[in-house]
């Protein structure tokens, strides 16, 4: 038998492969708004189940192609895009809890998802925030109305890694919900449903996408999940094999109703972007490596936090999930003495700006940007410093990313 091609093998070839016109090696981008019928019949089919194209707020061939291409890099059994990480996140807990229900979420997230939670806490979901990092803290965590745990596989900014394995162990044994944000390690590094996961979220903005010239969002469901027994799925959609009800809720009443939806502009984009993930990961990781070495033997560099790093708590758990490539985002925390707004301006290669997982080298000063927001003492329980600079790594050459921080910190 032929032996099974690599991930860059099927992700080049993933467009051509589901069947183009004139040998065209890009699925088309389609503009329509609305797709027409010879058949009232065939009409009235697309609105009732059948796969098909009725309206674009539910989705285009061009998005299909991409939910088609994160799919196969997820080894997942199908997914459903949005015009950003937020949207995806935001309508999967919209359309999966309810007023009552209970989440156990890591306390080590993104910024914006800790700001969601606090709208679903107003929509009366209750929320629980552990150290994910062990296991324990989650299982101590559950209550009789809990339907779901959310982690974030490398979290953003501490780069804490969650025990994945174990709460992907634990949830299936417990029948809740595992939702993953694997933002900042992509099924590149490791696919979700190797931790158990039921769902994956990806930002496309970020690595997937990789060129900062698209936003977009993906849920993927693992395939893993029983719906039957998930209370919270409506009449309307128990309908045909379960294992699809999740993603047929959250594409109908996230998607259709809700509308967060993906342009086919930024579905090509970031479908062009995806197709050198795996090149860009192994230079971004290799790239981040070296540039944490560096700047954790510096003496104006008072900590260094990348996973990479024999000293990072988790060091050997990342080692086994992500098989030695680690990421491309560390946080550092400078020298006290050091004022973080003076050393910024000082570099020249890395951009001052947010975002991630981009060909560029990006930074900025965490406590006051992406964490101004949480105030002073919730970000003392996250553990941000004051100097705390969050660094995505990216593409340039790795000895023109430490000469920048070499001459910028020579000045202090
Ligand atoms: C950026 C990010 C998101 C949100 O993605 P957008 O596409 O910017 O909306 C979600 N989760 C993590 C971990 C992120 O880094």
């Amino acid at each position: 038998m032929k032996k099974k091609n690599g991930f860059l093998t099927n992700t080049v070839h993933s467009d051509r492969r589901m069947g183009t016109e004139y040998g065209a090696i890009h699925q088309p981008m389609h503009p329509s708004t609305e797709y027409g019928f010879s058949d009232a019949r065939e009409l009235a089919a697309v609105f009732q189940g059948k796969a098909g194209f009725s309206y674009a707020r539910q989705g285009t061939p061009t998005t299909a192609a991409l939910e088609r291409q994160v799919t196969q890099m997820e080894q997942g059994s199908g997914s459903v895009s949005f015009a950003s990480g937020m949207a995806a996140l935001s309508a999967t807990f919209l359309t999966l809890l309810k007023q009552g229900d209970h989440l156990i979420s890591s306390q080590y997230i993104f910024g914006n998802t800790n700001s969601l939670f606090g709208t679903l806490r107003d929509l009366g979901v209750e929320i629980t925030l552990v150290d994910a990092t062990d296991v324990a803290q989650v299982q101590a965590a559950k209550q009789a109305n809990t339907r779901m745990v959310f982690v974030e596989t490398i979290a953003n900014p501490g780069t804490q890694i969650a025990d994945l394995q174990g709460i992907g162990n634990w949830c299936a044994e417990q029948g809740l919900v595992y939702l993953i944000d694997a933002t900042l390690s992509t099924p590149y590094l490791c696919p979700g449903k190797r931790f158990q996961a039921s769902l994956v979220v990806n930002s496309l903005s970020k690595h997937i996408g990789g060129h900062g010239n698209a936003l977009g969002g993906m849920v993927t469901d693992t395939g893993l999940f029983n719906w039957e027994h998930y209370p919270n799925i409506s009449e309307a959609y128990r309908t045909g094999n379960p294992a699809g009800w999740g993603l047929a809720q959250i594409k109908k009443k996230g998607l259709r109703d809700m509308g967060g939806t993906l342009s086919s502009d930024a579905a090509h984009r970031l479908a062009v972007g995806a197709e050198t993930l795996p090149l860009r990961m192994e230079r971004i990781c290799s790239n981040a490596l070296a540039l944490a070495r560096y700047l954790q033997q510096h003496p104006k560099v008072r900590k260094v936090m990348y996973p990479g790093l024999a000293e990072h708590p988790q060091h050997e758990r990342a080692t086994r999930y992500f098989g030695g490539r680690y990421g491309g985002l560390l946080s550092v925390v400078l020298a006290e003495d050091i004022d973080v707004f003076d050393f910024l301006n000082r570099l020249q290669v890395l951009i001052l700006a947010t975002h991630l997982g981009d060909n560029r080298s990006l930074v900025l000063p965490v406590a006051h940007t992406i964490y101004y927001e949480m105030g002073a003492e919730h970000r003392a329980l996250m553990g941000i410093a004051d100097t705390q600079l969050r660094i995505s790594v990216g593409i340039e050459e790795e000895g023109d990313l430490i000469a920048d921080f070499e001459q910028a910190l020579a000045s202090f």
